[in-house]
């Protein structure tokens, strides 16, 4: 079993308004872990009901969680930060066993989803609203912030934690309640953050984990009156729906949807840190993140040294268990995610692209895929138009900065973009012709709780983290003091 110190961490229930539960029916969904295909529990395959059941609660709790200052929430939050962090390891063990991710990058993802629930917990001290010089002599103007009320999350399982806390710190920190439903590959990661939201003194239906079938749950997530909003992370496909189950009770929306991020370096960029850059951003999470790069767009003068050291460093990449130690990639997430990546690098193959490392399933079998980079892609071929979600990076050719940002911004996408550079003017000028929610210049790494992360265009709506976080669950009230 896991090597784990504190097993009550490890559930195969729900949790739904302060109780653990089966499902109705007493069906469940098996939890894998990808790196050896071996079952690792069942998770319950809760109903509609349970959800309804679920958001009643979270309606009956949020009146008098509202109630309770900032300051009071803020404690509470403080001690669920303090809990992750003291079980980072425990955590840490489980996200790699359900996701795959190597343990390092698990032991860091417990830090930054604790970091948002930190983040939080003193944004909500500071949800300030204003007082307006009034028009008339009589009156005064003055807006306050109030929680939107109950919310839910549906999340996805490329990082099985910080996804939530993103989500569900700044809901709690405004005085919201919120109803969970985690991606059904990684429920073990939500269910362990809800054990120790317990523990912090969340109270009971404050704080929801939903275990199921997607659309079973999505659809009352999604149709249920007392759901005010609906904050998604995942693909622009299930983005669009749930936005549409959503229009007849018109819920607040927050979307961070898929991406199709360009990854550009200049002539005069410092190729090594560009290089480092680039394994960064590609190969973190075996490519499975929505802000990886998906493009490397290389100018002409740099190609073929860029490309050679690239292949070098992803060549050193070492595949395995991610719970072993030296491990820098682990398996993708399932099989259709590989048999994705490979015809994807199939299509480009056919179509005249070269692979100069990688291009193959990894000989451990399962879901691991060789760390692969092909050169001669040509903005025709499918890997420029469709995320790839793998480990591929896929070096397209342009001669001017003119050519770079024209071939930058031709996706549907906008979510995050990267370019190395060092002329202080292309940085500006190539900085706002980005049609980018994010934007790191000779960084290939962006993601921290200070900064709002969001994307434009079919990438989403809304921005999660920082300051402006906690808006996406405040509502603006309005209050006309009149008869002074
Ligand atoms: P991915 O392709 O990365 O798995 P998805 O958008 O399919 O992205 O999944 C992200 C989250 O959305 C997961 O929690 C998944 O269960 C959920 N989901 C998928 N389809 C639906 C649906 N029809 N209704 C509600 N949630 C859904």
């Amino acid at each position: 079993m896991l090597p784990i110190t504190y097993p009550a961490l490890l559930r195969s229930q729900c949790y739904i308004n302060g109780e653990w539960v089966d499902a109705d029916s007493g069906a469940v969904l098996a939890v894998t872990n990808p790196a050896t295909g071996a079952r690792l529990t069942t998770v319950p395959q809760c109903s509609a009901a349970q959800t309804r059941a679920a958001i009643d609660g979270a309606t009956l709790a949020q009146r008098a969680w509202r109630q309770r200052t900032a300051a009071q929430r803020a404690s509470v939050l403080h001690t669920w930060h303090g809990l992750l962090l003291q079980h980072q390891e425990d955590l840490a063990h489980i996200m790699t066993a359900e996701q795959g991710k190597p343990l390092a990058e698990a032991r860091g993802e417990i830090a930054y989803a604790a970091a948002f629930i930190q983040w939080f917990a003193e944004e909500g001290k500071r949800t300030y609203g204003d007082v307006i010089p009034s028009p008339f002599p009589n009156s005064r103007v003055i807006v306050v912030k109030e929680p939107v009320g109950v919310c839910a999350a549906i999340t996805p399982w490329n990082f099985p934690a910080a996804m939530i806390t993103r989500k569900v710190a700044p809901a709690l920190a405004a005085g919201c309640a919120i109803v969970l439903k985690p991606a059904e590959d990684t429920p073990l990661s939500a269910l362990a953050l809800a054990v120790l939201a317990e523990e912090a003194g969340v109270p009971a239906g404050i704080f929801s984990v939903i275990t199921g079938d997607p659309r079973v749950i999505g659809a009352e997530l999604t149709s249920n009156p007392k759901v005010r909003k609906l904050s998604f992370t995942g693909s622009t496909a299930v983005g669009r729906l749930l936005m549409q189950q959503c229009a007849p009770t018109l819920k607040k929306l927050s979307l961070e949807l898929g991406g199709n991020a360009p990854f550009i370096v200049f002539d005069d960029a410092d190729v090594d840190a560009a290089v480092a850059g680039a394994v960064a951003s590609k190969y973190r999470n075996a490519g499975q993140t929505c802000v990886c790069a998906n493009r490397f767009l290389v100018q002409a003068g740099i190609y073929d040294s860029f490309a050679a050291k690239l292949a070098q460093a992803v060549g050193e990449l070492t595949v395995g268990n991610g719970a072993e130690a030296g491990i820098t990639q682990g398996p993708l997430i399932n099989e259709a995610a590989v048999c994705k990546v490979e015809a994807l690098v199939a299509d480009a193959v056919q179509g005249g692209a070269k692979i100069v490392g990688g291009g193959y399933r990894h000989p451990l079998g399962g879901t691991f895929y060789a760390p692969t980079v092909l050169t001669g892609v040509l903005p025709t071929m499918r890997v420029a138009h469709e995320e790839i979600f793998g480990p591929v990076a896929p070096l397209f050719k342009f001669d001017t900065e003119a050519e770079a940002i024209q071939m930058a911004n031709d996706t549907e996408y906008g979510l995050a973009a990267y370019f190395y550079a060092r002329d202080i003017g292309r940085v500006w000028r190539v900085s706002e012709a980005l049609e980018y929610g994010m934007v790191g210049v000779n960084s290939g790494v962006i993601s921290t709780e200070v900064a709002p992360f969001g994307g434009v265009k079919n990438s989403g709506l809304g921005r999660e983290g920082s300051k402006y976080g906690i808006d996406e669950y405040l509502e603006m009230k309005y209050i006309n003091m009149g008869g002074l």
